[in-house]
């Protein structure tokens, strides 16, 4: 089981409304013109259903509750980053996948965060309808709310297969967001060192 679906369930939370998903994609596979009865789509509601607990298992987490045993005191002040954290979320506009991969920092002031938990922090916030701005802005607001570092750092890249597998041919384009916060934002030494060791054999996204 994904750790977040696990975190989720020791918290209890109660997920989708599954038979009102399975009523709702009846009704959509009929509205396609489709027999929603026949056997290879007798079951479809049901996994969708399930499926969409599982992409949208980031509402149901508490991130300070994730990180909880996770933050420790340190006298550290150099950059902390974590890159390469590849992500699945679902763009609220279309319903549809957008994936890739983020890369985030922050300079300490007392406290440090596990590495192993900086990802799960991402994949709570990606599995929610999103979109990409948000996402980013919600993973560094995040950090900098619970550990108060001098600063964080978040940059992510997405391809969005809304707009992949519609119409237009160039849209294999990645989109690229970020965020930053205090020193990042203030000191440019600060947030070009960030941005040359991202920048470093970053592998691009395949599908
Ligand atoms: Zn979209």
């Amino acid at each position: 089981m994904h750790d977040i679906e696990a975190a989720a369930e020791l918290l209890g939370g109660v997920g989708v409304a599954k038979p009102e998903i399975e009523e709702a994609i009846r009704t959509l596979l009929t509205a396609f013109g489709e027999d929603a009865c026949r056997e290879g789509l007798e079951r479809t509601p049901e996994r969708v259903a399930r499926m969409w607990d599982e992409l949208l298992a980031g509402y149901r987490v508490d991130p300070y509750a994730l990180i909880n045993e996770a933050v420790f005191d340190v006298e550290y002040d150099q950059m902390v980053i974590v890159k390469d954290i590849e992500y699945y979320s679902m763009c609220e506009h279309h319903l549809l996948p957008f994936l890739g991969r983020a890369h985030v920092a922050y300079l300490p002031t007392d406290k440090v965060i596990g590495l192993s938990k900086i990802p799960r922090v991402v994949d709570l916030f990606a599995r929610r309808l999103q979109v990409q701005e948000r996402m980013t802005r919600q993973i560094a607001d995040f950090l900098e709310a619970a550990i108060h570092p001098q600063g964080v750092a978040v940059v992510v890249e997405g391809l969005h297969l809304c707009s992949k597998i519609r119409g237009v041919k160039k849209s294999s384009a990645r989109m690229v967001t970020s965020a930053m916060t205090g020193s990042f934002q203030t000191n440019e030494l600060t947030r070009n060192e960030f941005l040359e060791h991202i920048s470093r054999d970053t592998s691009a996204v395949s599908l």
